[in-house]
């Protein structure tokens, strides 16, 4: 680590702290061939009255998840500060460049945002954005909710999650938003890789954090815009942020225990799946099988479920390759 740290390149265009609706940008410098003084644009809005809780509300951390981008695109445009105790911090497109190109990773640097943390401010244009919510917008938030879904490689059960934490006030507390978020599922996850993730860097400086998975295949359905709206919703009413009922519908709680919940594909080749998002599989059972493309009469490999549970999550494309994570089974539990 190299200190003391520069400051930020990143200038708001709006006042963290003025009262009322100020919709601007993050303005990031970035010379570059078509624009020699341009800059990275990532709209911000801001609603704030008087004291109270902040929440830092975020979607596109990855570029090619919507369902986020859909409900903070419409709750910056229709959140009124006299709805509101606190102030709400609005990010629809975290990841600017990549929610504008499409894709998970930003196209200027192939930076993935959320292995990026806590970045730098003389690194990439990645590592440049996530070091302004390393130290300028995680210091202002109590609760932050961090929008993702499956994106062009994977497919969701619905749900909304947070993270088994050594500070258990602070994981009760992110568990009860997560209840109050009200998606179809709800999940105590677990993390793969969870290195330079947004989430780490929050629940380390001590915020609450949640997130969600909505769906994925690289668009959303109206069913998940819909969960996503109305779960903000409810969610910054939990918070004591918003005033209004909340409209929470039932929900499963799901575990993903330990590394069984996960499997992965060892050759390439067409994926048939034998079981959908949603059904109930068996510890041994196939949940998939791949065929290899290069030439016919060979016999398709076998993929067998690691754990009993509900079919979570799925590689979304017809064709995988080796090492790509296949299926994804969590155990029910109650809540
Ligand atoms: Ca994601």
């Amino acid at each position: 680590m190299t200190s003391p740290l520069r400051p930020s390149p990143v200038s708001a265009t709006v006042d963290f702290d003025a009262d009322g609706v100020q919709h601007g940008f993050l303005r990031l410098p970035y010379s570059r061939d078509d624009a020699a003084w341009g800059s990275v644009m990532i709209p911000v809005t801001v609603v704030k009255n008087g004291k109270g809780p902040t929440a830092l509300l975020t979607g596109a951390n990855h570029g090619d998840e919507y369902e986020g981008p859909i409900a903070l695109f419409d709750l910056a445009r229709s959140l009124r500060p006299d709805e509101i105790r606190g102030r709400v911090i609005i990010l629809p497109a975290m990841n600017q460049p990549a929610f504008a190109a499409g894709t998970r990773t930003s196209p200027i640097d192939r930076g993935n945002l959320n292995r990026s943390f806590p970045g730098r401010p003389d690194g990439t244009v990645t590592e440049k954005i996530a070091d302004y919510f390393q130290r300028v917008l995680l210091p202002m938030a109590d609760v932050v909710l961090d929008f993702h879904s499956g994106g062009k490689t994977l497919d969701f059960l619905p749900f909304c999650a947070a993270h088994i934490l050594p500070d258990k006030a602070q994981q009760a507390e992110a568990f009860r938003l997560v209840r109050a978020f009200g998606a179809p599922y709800s999940v105590q996850m677990l993390e793969i890789d969870a290195v330079g993730m947004y989430d780490t860097a929050a629940e380390e400086m001590g915020r609450v954090f949640v997130t969600t998975e909505l769906g994925g295949g690289g668009t959303a359905s109206a069913r998940t815009a819909e969960i996503a709206i109305r779960g903000c919703r409810n969610l910054l009413i939990a918070a004591g942020i918003l005033q209004g009922e909340a409209t929470a519908a039932p929900t499963q709680w799901l575990d993903m225990p330990d590394g069984d919940c996960f499997t992965f594909a060892e050759e390439a080749g067409l994926i048939r799946f034998l079981a959908d998002l949603g059904d109930r599989v068996e510890k041994g059972q196939v949940v998939a099988m791949i065929y290899p493309t290069g030439r016919t009469g060979l016999p398709p490999t076998e993929l067998r479920s690691r754990r009993a549970g509900l079919f979570t999550a799925r590689h979304f494309p017809g064709l995988v390759k080796p090492g790509d994570c296949v299926a994804v089974i969590a155990e029910e539990i109650d809540g």
